[in-house]
């Protein structure tokens, strides 16, 4: 059913093959807090060395603003991978440029580099066909691995395929089987769980998941947006202004069957030891923010779950990183393990926030890509897909 070529494909023996992973992954200070999307890219990478390919590696991580953040270094992911690997891997403290020619020129057959995050440069979101040619300079072939970045037109992703061969690794190839398996065919009731901080990223998706699903349930820094669209004061809460509009015209078209959380958590900081209390929706007390959903809410989300044949999650309830405001996201995490449904969780925190819970062996698919997943859903081409090379 895969109609793109993968690395099986074509001869990658004693090439120079560039894989754009999907290592935007947690980090706790300077080490690696979930290392799920690392993991997944290994088949991949495993299988380039096996076949004696110099195997150089680019992904970003996190949202730098187009330059260069000691903060959201891929240093320590390639040291964590490393470890995973257990062989040395080598480190370019840039992905283009002199530097990262250099380090790729210098690189033997059978060996791995690491390019640092490709966000360090503006080039890569603005999807610059100098940046993709450049990368494309140090290999003679490209992979495409990044399930989690497949729904972004950027350099690495989209831009590089017109300078090189262009085929698909191990883990795009799986994330889209099973997930285009699911969605051509959901049973029903289908729900979709929606938290998490992208908010303006990810409201879009409602529209067209409306469409798709029986109930939406919202929590996290989603939720809040929605609150203020209804006319709440929210305090002191995460909102994306400029979601506000979709938030107001969504409540509109979809009535009843969105969601929102009926009680939260708020507090008086951002903090695991700041003074906390449950309220049931109604106006933020100013100098407080919702941090979690609360328990009322998750036991009418666990209702709803209950019953559901098919579910899809993306983005935490809460601020799970804080064991405090954990409840929320744990609960809901607890009621799709519990149900029957056919449950795919995707995401890098959500998945942290699943790992963390200790549930992720009852969840049917872990996917890597959050984002990416949700756009598949909507049947949206995903750009990293398309400039594949077809079979
Ligand atoms: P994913 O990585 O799964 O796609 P996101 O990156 O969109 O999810 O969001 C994850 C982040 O959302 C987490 O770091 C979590 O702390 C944060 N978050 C969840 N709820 C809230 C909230 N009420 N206020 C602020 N941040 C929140
Ligand atoms: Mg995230």
């Amino acid at each position: 059913m895969f109609s793109k070529k993968t690395i099986t494909d074509v001869d990658v023996n004693k090439k120079r093959v560039l894989v754009r992973v999907d290592f935007n992954v947690p980090l706790k200070g300077d080490e690696v807090a979930d290392d799920t999307r690392i993991r997944a890219a290994l088949p991949t990478i495993n299988y380039l060395l096996e076949h004696d390919a110099a195997v150089i590696l680019c992904s970003h991580l996190g949202r730098p603003k187009g330059k260069p953040d000691v903060e959201l270094t891929l240093r320590p992911v390639a040291e964590h991978l490393a470890e995973l690997l257990d062989e040395p891997v080598a480190f370019a403290s840039d992905c283009i440029g002199p530097v990262a020619e250099e380090a790729a020129h210098e690189l033997g057959f059978g060996e791995v580099l690491v390019l640092e995050n490709t966000r360090f440069h503006p080039g890569e979101k603005g999807n610059d066909p100098e940046m993709a040619r450049q990368l494309a300079s140090l290999a003679d072939l490209y992979v495409m691995d990044a399930f989690g970045s497949a729904h972004r037109a950027h350099a690495s992703t989209e831009g590089i395929s017109n300078y090189l061969p262009a085929v698909a690794g191990f883990l795009m190839e799986k994330e889209i089987q099973y997930l285009g398996q699911v969605i051509s065919d959901p049973q029903k009731p289908f729900i979709a769980i929606l938290g998490g901080a992208k908010v303006s990223d990810k409201i879009g998706v409602i529209r067209n998941l409306l469409a798709k699903t029986d109930f939406i349930l919202i929590g996290g820094g989603m939720a809040n947006t929605f609150f203020k669209a209804q006319g709440y004061p929210v305090g002191d809460s995460l909102v994306e202004d400029e979601a506000l509009d979709t938030a107001r015209e969504l409540l509109q078209v979809a009535g009843s069957r969105l969601r929102l959380p009926v009680d939260v958590v708020i507090a008086k900081r951002f903090d695991n030891d700041a003074e906390s209390k449950v309220i049931a929706m109604a106006p933020v007390p100013e100098g407080w923010r919702i941090l979690d959903i609360g328990p009322e809410t998750v036991a009418a989300y666990d209702k709803v779950l209950h019953d559901a044949r098919t579910i899809v999650w993306n983005g935490p309830m809460g601020v799970f990183e804080f064991p405090k405001f954990a409840m929320g996201t744990f609960g809901v995490a607890e009621a799709v393990a519990e149900s029957e449904a056919a449950s795919i969780v995707g995401g890098g925190d959500s998945v942290a926030a699943i790992n963390q819970s200790g549930l992720q062996d009852r969840i049917t698919h872990i996917s890597t890509g959050g984002g990416a997943s949700l756009e598949m859903m909507e049947g949206k081409v995903l750009p990293g897909i398309a400039a594949l090379e077809d079979k």
